[in-house]
């Protein structure tokens, strides 16, 4: 009977794979899901593509301000187990861009989909706070269109962050996939680097398409990692 307790505890490298649904219990919305939040409004997938940014960057940060930033959201329960676990022997690949890995405290983290609250200027590259961002997404010293530094529909992945990823997830001896159907690419296909014997397991409230031999630990996360020792 696999014990998720024991293979963290024997494992040598921990790699956790998480997505939206790890920061629902913040408050986080996800907007890919059914009956998201913005579902029968706007398509998302526009709304947070280049083509929108580059088109119409008014109709993008509008979409951006209302929709993506969540300020006070405060990690939970699974933000803090992982944090501690990777800080002592692992790394957190994640798709969420709230940042919330490391409110909680995690020194590992790739953030494969970027940062919202990193904004920068599409001209002369100057950083600036997500506050400046909330109120204008104009440069006013040089016209430039603010935008955060996350990957939209339509963009590549920086190679090093895909580089950090990827080695994350082939040094590790236990992978676990939290919070995500693992249906996205390419961070769905970033588990073929595993070792061919390292432990797979996914924690979600229904099965999800998985590697032969993977494990299923099959409940609410949240619930999940509070019983966890750390
Ligand atoms: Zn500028």
């Amino acid at each position: 009977m696999f014990d998720l307790q024991t293979a963290i505890d024997q494992a040598k490298r921990i790699t956790f794979m998480t997505g939206a649904g790890v920061s629902t219990a913040s408050g986080i919305p996800d907007y890919r899901s059914k009956g998201g939040l913005y579902a029968d409004k706007v398509d998302p997938e526009y709304a947070l593509s280049i083509d929108n940014l580059q088109a119409h960057h008014e109709d993008f940060h509008k979409f951006v301000v209302e929709n993506m930033y969540y300020p006070d959201a405060k990690p939970n329960v699974i933000h803090e187990k992982m944090a501690a676990i990777t800080n002592q022997k692992g790394t957190i690949v994640t798709q969420n861009v709230d940042g919330l890995d490391r409110k909680a405290g995690a020194k590992h983290v790739v953030e494969f989909h970027g940062n919202l609250y990193r904004i920068y200027c599409q001209i002369c590259r100057k950083q600036f706070d997500y506050q400046t961002y909330l109120k204008s997404d104009v440069h006013a010293a040089d016209g430039g269109v603010l935008r955060p530094d996350i990957v939209l529909y339509g963009e590549p992945i920086n190679p090093d962050t895909v580089n950090a990823a990827i080695n994350a997830i082939a040094q590790a001896d236990l992978l676990i996939v939290v919070g995500t159907s693992f249906v996205v690419y390419p961070f769905a296909g970033l588990i073929g680097y595993a070792q061919p014997d390292a432990t797979i397991v996914a924690v979600n409230r229904e099965r999800i398409a998985l590697p032969e031999g993977a494990q299923m630990v099959l409940g609410d996360a949240v619930d999940v990692f509070a019983k966890l020792h750390v």
